[in-house]
């Protein structure tokens, strides 16, 4: 089959619009929905300095080579990259390694931190103080591992001096995180899932999601064909995720009705469009402890520190 844009043979077909593009193409079509989506949602200001966090997997290695790309055309702006250590033995070992060897070879300032150092204990010995799901633990090891990993990511956005901070959420992971809220009902939380950066509180750096609208699969292939090497082995926590569930059902879903993510995740930006003049920020409050944006007297990361101590 032939490129749809010029001679060469295609090595891909897109499922969502039937487009078949060689590589020169594909990799081409990556970058432009990219900056068409950095545009879109104004996510960029020209003089600022950007951090990108930096796992090691497959979306955080394509989007900083990606983003590099862009960023240099823009000379006043910086792209730094974060790295945050969990503390998981046999996993973040690897990606570490593949997060420093891309970075380095790109020559962005590096800086990592680690929930051991920012929180007083890595996430093993959390989930080992913690003991069994559904006994002594309540939530799985997911919701302990998001709730440092937002607190400990904007801090050190905060200590690099960025402006704003880039996560790697493909697609699918947006689509997903919009279907829990509606899940659990939580519709402040989906009012705030605004694509465009914003000041929601004086403590938080606003973040971006230039991946939103890039399928995994492409994300995959843009590492394939540009050999790019990523943290492959899976999380040993990672089953414990309610996530899952509803991972399984979009990706079985997709493979008959190939726009379900893209529409889901449209649908919530029709939505925003309806609710802009909603406050979505009107519950959050500063921690009585740490100072940090939460909806209750003190923040998740500070409930747990405590809970870890009695
Ligand atoms: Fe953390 Fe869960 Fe991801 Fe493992 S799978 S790194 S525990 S969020
Ligand atoms: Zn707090």
């Amino acid at each position: 089959m032939r490129c749809t844009s010029c001679e060469n043979d295609a090595m891909y077909v897109r499922p969502y619009d039937k487009q078949a593009l060689c590589v020169l193409h594909f990799n081409e079509h990556m970058l432009r929905r990219l900056k068409r989506s950095i545009s879109k949602y104004k996510m960029f200001g020209r003089k600022e300095r950007i951090a990108i966090g930096v796992s090691g997997g497959k979306d955080s290695i394509a989007l900083l080579y990606l983003l590099n790309r862009i960023e240099k055309e823009f000379s006043e702006s910086e792209l730094v990259a974060i790295t945050i250590d969990e503390g998981i033995e046999n996993y973040r070992d690897e990606g570490l390694f593949f997060a420093k060897k891309h970075v380095e070879k790109l020559g962005i300032e590096h800086s990592i931190f680690s929930f051991k150092k920012d929180f007083g204990y890595d996430l093993d010995e959390i989930i080992s103080k913690l003991g069994t799901r559904g006994e002594s633990r309540e939530f799985g090891a997911c919701t302990y591992c998001g709730i440092l990993r937002r607190k400990v990511l904007n801090k050190a956005a905060k200590e690099v001096g960025a402006d704003v901070l880039v996560t790697a959420h493909n697609l699918e992971d947006e689509a997903e995180t919009i279907l829990l809220n509606i899940i659990r009902g939580d519709i402040q939380r989906l009012a705030r899932l605004n694509p465009s950066p914003r000041k929601i509180h004086p403590s938080l750096i606003p973040r971006v999601k230039p991946f939103r609208t890039t399928p995994q699969a492409e994300i995959v292939m843009y590492c394939m064909i540009n050999d790019l090497e990523y943290q492959e082995i899976p999380c040993p926590y990672a089953e414990e995720a309610y996530r899952g569930v509803v991972r399984e059902f979009i990706f079985k879903t997709q493979e008959n009705q190939p726009m379900l993510s893209f529409n889901i995740v449209r649908g919530q930006d029709k939505l925003l469009e309806m609710m802009k003049d909603i406050k979505t920020n009107k519950d959050l409050k500063d921690c009585e402890i740490c100072g940090d944006a939460t909806t209750s007297t003190s923040c998740r990361s500070c409930q747990l520190k405590r809970q870890l101590e009695v």
